[in-house]
């Protein structure tokens, strides 16, 4: 740390991102990233024309992408927000609307808490139930802004639209921002509230069932006043945040609709494949509806499963908080992913007894 740096930045904790070691080839299945290639589509749209046009700045108002996201989904262009990666929306998110506070799970995306000490939010962490589910009635009287991930990570437990929408009705002074990376995978979208609430914020990603984490594009819907507030933010700080390659790419993306419904039905079967085997060797396994299992073993701890796997070749993510130490958060591959990581499990376990 430099002696220059802003006193309320000294003790702010950076989020961690999730290892990509270089030393040997790893089964990857730590960031919930997709196994899968982008569609050829995606890859012919990002042609050596449109590198070539690389000397041009991007469109800052993302109009063609916003469009085809608005037919895509049976909205209106102006219900919809684009940024580089939903992480920057989320940044967007904290720095409009957390200036009362922020309430979200004590148990979710890492990143909430990193936003809120960055903006000096007064933040509520609200314990989970002891399923680790979320009770939407604790929620009902939230202090300030409220987010919630929807599917919840690390968890994947899901809430039904209904019991969304009854903490975005509760909550009609702050918005509710609804963080819907893992949708996609068995959850239930809350798009269809935007036009009965203008409180709600739906947070998107390409980079899990789009398979373009690498392209950095987040997306959003809300009332067009909240999507005015977060252009007024993108003005303010970076108008071309997302690049030429990017863009098409994204618009290429959303013509491949079927090819990701295909990938998304063949994770979402890995998923319950390997909860079943998992279970076999002694695991607990809560029910995921996203494209990761959060697991933990009968008489192993997580932090040994985790350096077991690591030295196995194969890399899942554990979290050393108290309450979630026992468990490590599995990203759901191909099936031979998959069947990796089962042999490694079982050598592990095998070799304990
Ligand atoms: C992965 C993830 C994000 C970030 O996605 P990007 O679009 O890659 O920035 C946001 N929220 C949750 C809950 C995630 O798991």
């Amino acid at each position: 740390m430099s002696r220059f740096l802003a006193p309320r930045l000294q003790a702010l904790d950076a989020y961690t991102p999730g290892e990509q070691p270089r030393d040997m080839v790893y089964t990857k299945l730590n960031t919930n990233e997709s196994p899968f290639a982008p569609p050829q589509a995606v890859i012919d749209a990002v042609s050596a024309a449109e590198v070539a046009d690389l000397r041009l700045y991007p469109d800052p108002t993302c109009r063609q992408l916003k469009e085809k996201l608005a037919a895509t989904y049976g909205v209106k262009a102006e219900n919809v927000f684009v940024a580089n990666g939903s992480d920057d929306i989320l940044n967007f998110a904290f720095m409009a609307y957390s200036g009362n506070g922020v309430t979200y799970p004590a148990i979710s995306y890492g990143f909430y808490s990193v936003y809120a000490a960055l903006y000096g939010a007064a933040a509520v962490e609200v314990p989970l139930k002891e399923d680790f589910g979320i009770d939407p009635a604790d929620y009902f009287a939230a202090r300030g802004m409220v987010v919630i991930a929807n599917p919840n990570a690390p968890t994947g437990i899901a809430l039904s639209l209904d019991q969304v929408e009854s903490i975005v009705a509760a909550n009609a002074e702050n918005v509710v921002l609804i963080d819907e990376a893992y949708v996609d995978f068995g959850g239930e979208s809350a798009l269809p509230l935007i036009d009965k609430y203008d409180n709600l914020l739906v947070v998107r990603t390409y980079s899990k069932s789009r398979s373009l984490a690498g392209a950095r594009l987040g997306f959003a819907f809300a009332s067009p006043a909240i999507i005015a507030d977060l252009e007024k933010i993108k003005y303010s700080t970076n108008p071309y945040a997302i690049n030429r390659l990017t863009l098409v790419a994204g618009h290429a993306a959303l013509e491949a609709e079927d090819y990701y419904k295909n990938c998304c039905a063949e994770i979402i079967k890995n998923r319950e494949d390997t909860a079943l085997k998992l279970r076999e060797l002694g695991f607990s396994v809560l029910p995921s509806c996203a494209n990761f299992l959060f697991a933990k073993h009968e008489s192993i701890s997580g932090a040994e499963i985790y350096a077991g796997l690591k030295q196995r070749g194969v890399l899942v993510r554990h979290f050393s908080k108290p309450l979630i130490a026992d468990y490590n958060r599995i990203t759901i591959g191909t099936k031979e992913d998959m069947q990796r990581l089962i042999a490694a499990l079982q050598e592990l376990i095998g070799g304990r007894k």
